[in-house]
């Protein structure tokens, strides 16, 4: 049984007040570790507070992006040994935001995947179409290019710890969601790609997630599918409430 993930990408929103508030209430309202994986990927600065915030709690703190060097002459990048260092426990590599506004790449976002393994932490690989794709009839062919070239190196074991959010562009932050049942068979492809790169075992353990305009209406049905294992989430994960509502339906 592969336990639900539920995790929250706050891009680049709230201040240090805000993201304090909304830890307090989470916290304080947690569902059972057990039953789901609760994570919020926050901004770089808020981090080493949040992780302060949440010690002694369930709820996991990851960052969403980081450099794939130790240490180095990278002005304004933040490496895996320092997420690891304040606590952080999850990073996203290849949200389609940093491929389209950062020139981030399938090529960049394994060096990336490697290193947040090397250096222990868990990484939610993000993957999708665009709409001119989709239209095409290009998403099995692209969705499975970028999850060869994504995990490219890794081993067995570390391929099914990893996280693979499966996110088709057109629908984030767009209010259009993939149906249910769109998004279930993108996500089975993706199941049976790992189990032709790496084995069966690992394409049952692999945790995959839907991203795109989740909501407390729409998450129940999403997680009722088969290959449907947690959900990446922007806007409704901004709120504390919400958040709750997306956490208990993942349950
Ligand atoms: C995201 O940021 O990964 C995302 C899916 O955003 P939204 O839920 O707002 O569509």
């Amino acid at each position: 049984m592969r336990k639900p993930i539920i995790a929250g990408n706050w891009k680049m929103y709230k201040n240090a007040a805000e993201a304090t508030a909304f830890a307090e209430e989470v916290k304080a309202s947690l569902p059972a570790a057990e039953k789901v994986d609760a994570v919020i990927c926050a901004p770089a600065l808020f981090l080493q507070s949040l992780v302060a915030s949440a010690a002694d709690t369930d709820l996991k703190i990851g960052a969403q992006t980081m450099h794939e060097e130790q240490e180095g002459a990278f002005t304004g990048e933040v490496s895996p040994t320092q997420l690891k260092d304040s606590g952080v426990e999850y990073v996203i590599i290849g949200h389609s935001e940093r491929r389209q506004y950062f020139n981030e790449t399938d090529e960049s976002s394994n060096k990336k995947v490697l290193a947040a393994f090397e250096h222990g932490l868990l990484p939610i690989l993000c993957v999708g179409e665009s709409l001119e794709q989709r239209e095409s009839g290009e998403t099995g062919a692209v969705v499975e290019a970028q999850v060869e070239k994504g995990t490219a190196q890794l081993s067995a074991a570390q391929a099914a710890d990893l996280v693979i959010a499966y996110e088709p562009i057109w629908a984030i932050g767009t209010g259009k969601t993939a149906t249910a049942e769109d998004a279930n068979e993108v996500c089975g492809i993706i199941r049976k790609k790992i189990a032709s790169l790496f084995n069966e075992e690992t394409a049952e353990a692999i945790r995959i997630q839907y991203g795109g305009s989740v909501k407390p209406a729409n998450i129940e049905e999403l997680m009722s599918m088969e290959h449907i294992d947690g959900a990446l989430v922007g806007g409704a994960s901004l709120e504390a409430e919400s958040f709750l509502k997306l956490l208990e339906a993942g349950a």
